[in-house]
């Protein structure tokens, strides 16, 4: 299968989980995940109408940033306070924040670039130890403190990365979980809080999660294949 055909299958399947949820196929956005591909790869899915990309690694955006056509970069995995200042400049979206150290830190930079920076509040609504995310309960709070002290960001909505299940239907519940919130930030908007974006949905998940009312999915398997882990070794 080549990528154009992949991109073209996720497209029909993201539309059919669309209109199961009362919405249309524009209405979700696709952020193919590239990371551990190749910029030909990814310049593929460009010219086969991919428009934004996402990568979990800072190092990964500045090795590849120059290789690859115009697109829109997002930053979607864990993002530590010392990396900030490389990809400021270069992604239009970061989804992995979660917390008010963090947060402060992207303000700081985007401060320093006079740009103001859309991030995604990074919720763990299954509680999984093994991810980072803040839990249901503590994102209120989180959006108070950084709508209050950091003018350079816009919050856009929410991010989650549910647990891996057996069984996706599993899955519903944590997808729920964050929607709901979400739901509660549509009417409230301020310069600084903006909801736009609910980025739920993986190649595993993404059917059910649009079907809970995700609008960003992000999708690395299903277009690109499975991904070589033993390059991270290099
Ligand atoms: C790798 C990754 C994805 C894509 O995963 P696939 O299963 O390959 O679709 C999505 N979101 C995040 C945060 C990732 O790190």
């Amino acid at each position: 299968m080549s990528i154009k055909s992949n991109i073209d299958y996720v497209n029909e399947l993201k539309a059919q989980a669309a209109e199961k949820s009362g919405r249309k196929a524009d209405d979700v956005l696709l952020v193919a995940v590239t990371k551990l591909h190749t910029p030909a790869e990814i310049n593929e899915a460009i010219d086969a109408g991919i428009t934004d990309i996402g990568e979990n690694k800072v190092q990964e955006i500045m090795d590849k940033y120059d290789a690859v056509k115009p697109v829109r970069w997002h930053l979607i995995g864990h993002l530590q306070t010392n990396k900030v200042k490389y990809i400021i400049d270069k992604v239009c979206m970061i989804h992995s924040v979660d917390s008010f150290h963090l947060a402060k830190e992207i303000n700081k930079r985007a401060a320093q670039h006079d740009l103001t920076m859309d991030i995604l509040i990074q919720v763990n609504s299954a509680m999984d130890e093994n991810k980072f995310g803040i839990t249901t309960d503590e994102t209120d709070e989180l959006i108070r403190q950084i709508s209050e002290e950091c003018p350079n960001i816009r919050i856009r909505g929410l991010m989650c990365i549910a647990p891996f299940e057996e069984n996706v239907e599993d899955a519903r519940p944590y997808f729920a979980a964050v929607k709901k919130i979400y739901d509660r930030y549509a009417d409230r908007k301020t310069d600084r809080v903006d909801f736009r974006y609910l980025s739920m949905g993986m190649t595993h998940d993404f059917q059910v999660a649009v079907e809970e009312g995700s609008n960003l999915i992000r999708v690395g398997t299903a277009i690109f294949g499975y991904r070589d882990y033993r390059k991270e070794e290099k």
